[in-house]
């Protein structure tokens, strides 16, 4: 069996994520685009409370039964952003991507659970919030996001069509505009730059 990257499983909110990113360099590795997943099994209705620590484990005993080397690199549920494979290094999550992409994986069943309202909406929210943090810092234009099911090695239908791509770049463009926002407010000494 080959050698398994031990996994980080560290949870984290939004800023704590954002946080996490800075102090990460990609100097070995450095990924071109984020690809976008859903688990649909689990769905939400299968994780109630989001993922735990144990489910974290179990994943990791999953995709080492695979006999993989490595598993996607997020797993984002409706409460916070489970770090799994190390950003800095490369996953495994779509065929043909895996060498130039960070792979990562919403909690969720978007065939059939809303995407756009309750816990779904929080699932979106915390993924764009991810999403946004890992571009900003690689410096990634939101536009060069991709759907696991855009891999054209793959058959598999995710994440799911109630994540409409154009709507989600459109979602992170906005979380990437207010962590700017953010940086300057309230007073910028160079209103004109
Ligand atoms: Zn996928």
């Amino acid at each position: 069996m080959p050698d398994w990257k031990p996994i980080v499983g560290l949870a984290f909110n939004q800023q704590e994520f954002d946080r996490y990113c800075k102090g990460l360099n990609w100097s070995a590795w450095r990924p071109s685009f984020i690809t976008v997943h859903n688990t649909a099994v689990p769905s939400l209705a299968q994780r109630p409370n989001g993922f735990s620590m144990q489910h974290i484990r179990n994943l990791e005993g999953y995709y080492r039964g695979l006999g993989w080397r490595a598993g996607p690199h997020l797993f984002v549920d409706d409460r916070q952003i489970w770090v799994f494979t190390p950003l800095t290094t490369t996953g495994r999550h779509s065929p043909g991507w895996n060498n130039v992409s960070i792979g990562v994986e919403m909690l969720g069943n978007y065939d059939i659970e809303a995407f756009n309202s309750g816990r779904g909406l929080a699932v979106r929210r915390n993924a764009v919030a991810a999403v946004a943090s890992i571009g900003r810092r690689l410096g990634l234009d939101p536009a060069t996001i991709r759907l696991h099911k855009e891999d054209p090695a793959t058959t598999h239908d995710c994440p799911g069509h109630n994540v409409r791509k154009d709507e989600f770049i459109g979602d992170v463009r906005a979380k990437v505009a207010a962590f700017y926002d953010g940086e300057h407010a309230p007073a910028d000494p160079h209103p004109d730059d």
